[in-house]
């Protein structure tokens, strides 16, 4: 069993259930204890196997209830050095459950590889993972202004992929952001386009690639149905029989096999 579940994402918040029989990791904790709790129990998922939680970058969208949540369970927060040090003020007394991490080297959590690798983002020390198991995969790859021949690397052959489909460039150009803000957004250390989600996945696309999960939907600069269709439309032209998923910001996605 490799199943995943995106519990939300979004500007207010990202976690994500990566769980095999015995083991189950959250990655960012960027929403309530209370929401991560009931979405737990509406998936029939036992706390009890969760056994970490692992931390891509320090934005509070990803790291609000972090703290909160590795001292609840009693289980490791594995975090970069780097990242730590921007986010140690809002992750409260954790020093009993640090574990570091490096990007780029490879560990266990119970049976699940995880092999953190750099993203391009405007933060200390940004992670994208690919998680392993049983020989089936999983790529996340969230919060990237661009992607690099690594990423391409490394979401190559994945069974299933998180992908970052942030704004459309036109609803952000004309939306209400500040130009700074706008220009940030785009930049190489901001999002992924809706149009570069389909770039991304042109090129790791293989007929194995079982489930694709749209995550990290500006509210204000994209539209779920929008990003949807831009990529079915890609699926469609190369008559991919990929499952796509979208994420949401309030409600979880459903279990899925990996
Ligand atoms: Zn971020
Ligand atoms: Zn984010």
């Amino acid at each position: 069993m490799f199943q995943t579940s995106v519990l939300a994402s979004g500007s207010k918040g990202n976690c994500i259930l990566v769980r095999s029989k015995n083991t189950g990791i959250i990655i960012d904790a960027g929403i309530s204890l209370k929401r991560i709790w009931a979405a737990l129990e509406d998936l029939k998922v036992p706390r009890s196997i969760i056994k970490a939680v692992l931390i891509s970058h320090e934005h509070s969208d990803h790291t609000r209830s972090a703290g909160a949540l590795a001292r609840s369970l009693k289980i490791p927060l594995m975090i970069t050095a780097d990242t730590y040090t921007y986010c140690a003020h809002r992750l409260g007394k954790v020093q009993d459950w640090i574990h570091y991490f490096e990007t780029g080297i490879e560990f266990l959590v119970g049976d699940i590889l995880v092999r953190p690798f750099r993203s391009s983002h405007d933060a200390a020390d940004p992670c994208n993972f690919r998680l392993e198991h049983d020989e089936r995969s999983l790529g996340i790859a969230l919060d990237l202004g661009y992607f690099s021949k690594l990423t391409i690397l490394r979401l190559q052959s994945v069974h299933s992929l998180i992908l970052e489909s942030n704004h459309d460039l036109k609803m952000l150009m004309e939306g209400p952001y500040e130009p700074n803000l706008k220009l940030r957004v785009r930049s190489e250390h901001g999002h992924l386009s809706n149009e570069q989600a389909v770039g991304l996945i042109s090129q790791v696309m293989h007929p194995g690639l079982k489930n694709l999960v749209l995550a990290h939907l500006s509210e204000t600069n994209n539209h779920p149905d929008l990003a949807h269709n831009v990529m079915n439309d890609y699926l469609q032209s190369i008559r991919s029989d990929t499952n796509l998923i979208m994420a949401d910001q309030y409600c979880h996605t459903p279990l899925v096999d990996i």
